[in-house]
């Protein structure tokens, strides 16, 4: 087995879809949990250090003094097989919409809604990726981690990774202690298909499909997010900053009496989601330019690199919006987005 390469002194730009600049004093890409007990050999590393995915959900405040981890685990592996389920597992470095079109491709049916979905499957986990009405926490079957401290694996069931809304135990309390290495999903052959998100239904329609399959789902949000979101390749971003907060009826029907308009969706009893997208609407950032950084035109909820802005830029504008978020409509808006 040959050693993993330690490179010094690496631009981590090319890492992050904010496409900031800053430097790593090491980088290392492993391809195996193998990889991990050489690195974590290291006292040095095993103190500080960054696993990276597709560098899609993170945001980098300035140099970092240690070593990033990329993630390079990869391989798709049939575990059983029946005429209703297929279980399958997936080397946490390979990548999620890869996976879905390879998924669509065999008529294996439950993470279709999910198409388009920067990074790695091993990240999907942490924060229980969800969009149009499916989490990954729909399919999802285990998962096997290296512990740091120990050098142990371990598997997680479903139920271990307590997942929640854009949540897990490994962004909370099992936070950097763990290196997802596989993901085991438990894909359909007679798939359940949701429309239930009007932009869904709408494009199906538009498309001229009345018996949507799971490749026309896919197909249907693949251009509903090429239209809709900006592309970190030509404009750096991580997608939503902030979650969509939860909040009491009661709140809610305050902030109603001011905005007859406010959307919201039912949360669990008496709680409502508002979109945090319309509340930054609301407060006028929308679109707005602050130096090199900003509310995207398109969707406010998405902040964006205007090409040369610091992470801090970034991280002091998501401040202020949650500052005027705060005093406008009483709501906190919790970061979706991991700092480092
Ligand atoms: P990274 O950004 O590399 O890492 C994210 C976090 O996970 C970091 O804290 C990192 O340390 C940790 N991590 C990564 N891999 C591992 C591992 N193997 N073991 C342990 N820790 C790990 N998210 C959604 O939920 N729904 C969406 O619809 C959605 N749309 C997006 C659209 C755009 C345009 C963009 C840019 C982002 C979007 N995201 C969305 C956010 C992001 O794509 C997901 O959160 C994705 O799962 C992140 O994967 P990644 O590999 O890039 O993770
Ligand atoms: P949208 O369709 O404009 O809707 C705005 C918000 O309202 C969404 O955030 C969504 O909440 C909620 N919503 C809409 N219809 C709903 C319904 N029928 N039931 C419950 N909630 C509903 O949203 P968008 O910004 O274009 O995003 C579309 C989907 O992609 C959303 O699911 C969103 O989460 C996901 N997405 C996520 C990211 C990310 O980085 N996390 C980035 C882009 C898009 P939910 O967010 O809870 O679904």
């Amino acid at each position: 087995m040959n050693s993993p390469k330690i490179l010094s002194n690496v631009s981590l730009k090319p890492y992050n879809t904010f496409g900031i600049e800053v430097k790593a004093n090491h980088f290392v890409r492993i391809k195996s949990p193998e990889d991990l007990t050489v690195i974590f050999n290291n006292p040095e590393f095993k103190r500080h250090h960054i696993i990276l995915g597709g560098g899609s959900n993170v945001l980098f405040t300035g140099d970092f003094d240690g070593i990033v981890i990329k993630n390079d685990i990869k391989g798709i592996n049939i575990l059983e097989e029946n005429d209703k389920h297929v279980l399958i597992e997936v080397g946490a470095g390979e990548n999620w919409h890869q996976l879905v079109l390879y998924c669509n491709e065999r008529a294996w049916g439950g993470i279709e809604n999910l198409s388009l979905i920067p990074g790695t499957v091993g990240a999907a986990p942490m924060q229980n990726i969800g969009a149009y009405g499916v989490e990954m926490k729909n399919v999802f079957h285990s998962l096997h981690a290296y512990e740091i401290e120990s050098g142990k694996m371990h598997e997680f069931s479903n139920e271990d990774c307590r997942f929640g809304y854009r949540t897990s135990i490994f962004k909370t309390s099992h936070k950097g202690r763990f290196v997802i290495t596989h993901v085991r999903l438990l894909l359909s052959k007679t798939p359940a298909i949701n429309i239930s998100y009007g932009a869904i239904r709408h494009t199906l329609e538009m498309m001229g499909i009345k018996n949507p399959g799971i490749s026309d789902v896919s197909a249907a949000v693949i251009n509903i997010r090429s239209s809709k979101l900006p592309d970190p390749e030509e404009i750096g971003n991580a997608g939503s900053f902030f979650k969509n907060p939860v909040i009491s009826e009661t709140h809610f029907s305050k902030v109603k009496e001011k905005y007859p308009d406010a959307p919201s969706y039912p949360a669990g009893k008496g709680k409502v989601k508002v979109p945090a997208g319309w509340l930054i609407e609301q407060a006028g950032w929308k679109g707005k330019k602050v130096g090199n950084t900003g509310s995207h035109k398109d969707q406010a909820l998405v902040l964006v690199n205007y090409g040369k802005a610091t992470g801090s830029e970034i991280m002091a504008l998501s401040e202020e919006i949650q500052r005027d978020i705060q005093n406008k409509f009483g709501i906190e808006l919790e970061r979706e987005v991991n700092v480092f």
